[in-house]
């Protein structure tokens, strides 16, 4: 199972070479380089005791790709690997991610802490589809940490913020939010989508728990939805008597207690034997082949995406019809300094702008644009655009938009791979029309 290496951590090898190798071997068979998409369903026991020990989590392997398959178990452990934690499991999609996330934390009647700047189909998720589950999400500006203390209930099970937000080009202070996630004895979760273990490992600021649409940046190219969620490894599930989940034993297997039995890769078993078994969405073994391949020039790609953005963002600062740049990666945004904490190699490829104009305005560019791609979709090769208002926020009120980043004169962009004056060319040309 993802990340179970009974020879201790892997040797200090570099990012790079870790994007490449980790969790992958030539297959021991037919001596395939390349990671094989295993297309198949199911796989053949040994015998019926082999079979029975499976089903009871007493051995690990493979009995049904709605739990595990070969081809996504390299994917879970080459991220496990690169954000530095213990183990991972795959869903898919981002937001299935954040669902055995949260079903693996929460009762009905529990409660738990977001960051209002968040993408924005999270918002949606969490502030409605979850309340039909008897799961309550309290949004709060985390921008100033205090804020999340002050909605600290009794009945607060965790805390999920967005490192580096989408839309807004905001980087929130982790650490001390860390704290406080810790002094409540409560783990958080960090939706690392945007920035990717390349430009910041929240494990190394104090989260717990990673969650990834792997849709974006890691599979890179605009081909497969996918998503993980991601355990340090080091949360006290025990410390307090909050997670009833993790430290009670569990029904549906003869009374197996997660947290006793599977210690720090519990929380990803928990949420790969319960919710992913129970509610399926599991990620394709053909997708995690094509993540897997984009993972391997992340570093590559990454590097790319940040310059061409650093200079996508500069040439629009200084553009008449542009009120404001959101890019972190700018020395004049109010996060600059927070990038260079916690995302020292580039503040990620995607920001907002502020048309002058305001709605129509933005309308108008999105449909004048010629290079740019207008799409819901963020992390392409390709360069995209998107006004929020009108689209992916659109289910948002007025207020909800305003502090989500994503205003009427808001406009997204997602800076890909192309060359960068071809890009600004595009952008003047959308501008000035
Ligand atoms: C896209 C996205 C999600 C949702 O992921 P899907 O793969 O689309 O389900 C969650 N968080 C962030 C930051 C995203 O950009």
């Amino acid at each position: 199972m993802a990340g179970d290496n009974p020879k201790g951590p892997p040797p200090p090898f570099g990012f790079e070479t870790r994007a490449i190798h980790a969790g992958s071997r030539p297959d021991p068979v037919t001596g395939a380089r390349n990671t094989p998409i295993y297309q198949t369903t199911s796989y053949v026991f040994e015998d019926a005791e082999h079979a029975a020990d499976l089903f009871n989590l007493q051995t690990f392997g493979f009995i049904y790709s709605r739990l595990t398959n070969p081809t996504v178990s390299v994917l879970e452990e080459r991220l496990a690997n690169l954000e530095g934690g213990r183990a991972a499991v795959c869903a898919g999609s981002g937001h299935a991610a954040q669902f055995l996330t949260f079903f693996t934390l929460l009762e009905p009647g529990d409660e738990f802490i977001a960051s209002r700047n968040l993408y924005g189909g999270s918002i949606t998720q969490f502030g409605l589809s979850f309340k039909k589950l008897g799961w309550t999400c309290h949004f709060v500006d985390m921008t100033d940490p205090e804020n999340i203390r002050a909605a600290l209930t009794p009945k607060c099970k965790a805390i999920f913020l967005e490192i580096l937000a989408n839309p807004g080009g905001i980087v929130l202070d982790v650490e001390p939010i860390a704290a406080i996630a810790r002094e409540a004895g409560i783990p958080l979760i960090v939706d690392n989508t945007m920035a990717t273990p390349y430009l910041c490992r929240p494990f190394e600021w104090g989260a717990d728990i990673v969650v990834h649409s792997t849709t974006k940046f890691l599979s890179g190219h605009g081909t497969s939805v996918g998503g993980a969620v991601i355990e340090s490894g080091k949360f006290d599930w025990a410390q307090n008597d909050r997670f009833p989940t993790m430290t009670q034993p569990e029904p549906a297997y003869h009374g197996l207690t997660f947290f006793e039995t599977f210690g720090d890769f519990g929380f990803t078993t928990k949420a790969r034997a319960v919710a992913l078994r129970d509610f399926g969405p599991s990620l394709s073994p053909t997708n995690a082949f094509y993540t897997i391949t984009g993972i391997e020039t992340l570093h590559v790609r990454m590097e790319r995406h940040v310059e061409n953005a650093l200079k996508v963002a500069k040439f629009l600062d200084g553009h008449p019809a542009v009120d404001w740049v959101s890019y972190a990666g700018l020395p004049s945004s109010p996060y600059h300094a927070l990038a260079n904490k916690y995302l020292p190699r580039g503040a990620g490829s995607v920001f907002t702008c502020g048309l002058k104009g305001g709605y129509d305005a933005g309308v108008r560019m999105v449909e004048t644009v010629e290079l740019f791609s207008h799409l819901a979709n963020i992390g392409d090769t390709r360069s995209l655009i998107i006004h929020p208002a009108s689209t992916t926020h659109r289910q948002l009120s007025p207020e909800q938009l305003r502090a989500a980043g994503a205003g009427p004169e808001v406009i997204r962009l997602s800076i890909g791979l192309e060359t960068a004056d071809d890009l600004i060319r595009d952008l003047d040309r959308a501008l000035t029309a």
